[in-house]
C-alpha cells in the first residue's frame, strides 16, 4: 500500500534500523522505543491487523512474524532475561499504524498487565 509507512519501511523507500529480516518478514528498531530493546516485526505484504490474517495465507504469515520475532530476540541476547510479544489491534489497544506488526520489548522488567 503506497501511503503504508511499514510498507515503505518494507520496501526499502523509508530508512529504518534494521536488525533481522527473512524471505517474508523484516525486523527494525522502533522510532519511538518503549524499553532497552524494542524492534517491530512486521511481514513483507501489508496486512492491517492479526484478525486479518486469515486463511492458510495469514497462518504461514503469522508464523513468519513469531519466527523472526524469536530469532531477533535471541541474536540481541534476550533469551536468557525474557522478553515480551505484543501485537496492539485496533483503537483501544492503541494501534497506531495499520499495518500489522509484534512489538517485542526487552531489556528491563516488563509490567502485568500492561497499561
Ligand atoms: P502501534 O501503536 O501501532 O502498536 O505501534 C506502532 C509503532 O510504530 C510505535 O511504537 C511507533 O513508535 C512506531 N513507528 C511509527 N512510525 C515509525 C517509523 O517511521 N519508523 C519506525 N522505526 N517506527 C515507527
Ligand atoms: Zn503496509
Amino acid at each position: 500500500m503506497a501511503d503504508c509507512i511499514f510498507c515503505r519501511i518494507a520496501s526499502g523507500e523509508i530508512p529504518a534500523q534494521v536488525v533481522g529480516r527473512s524471505e517474508h518478514a523484516l525486523a527494525f528498531r522502533d522510532l519511538n522505543p518503549q524499553a532497552p530493546t524494542h524492534v517491530l516485526i512486521v511481514p513483507l505484504r501489508h496486512v492491517d491487523a492479526v484478525r486479518d490474517a486469515t486463511g492458510e495465507d495469514g497462518a504461514v504469515l503469522l508464523g513468519h512474524v513469531f519466527q523472526l520475532a524469536a530469532k531477533v530476540a535471541t541474536d540481541l541476547g534476550l533469551d536468557a532475561s525474557g522478553y515480551r510479544l505484543v501485537s496492539n489491534t485496533g483503537r483501544e489497544a492503541g494501534q497506531s499504524v495499520f499495518h500489522l506488526h509484534v512489538h517485542l520489548l526487552g531489556g528491563r522488567a516488563l509490567g502485568w498487565p500492561p497499561g
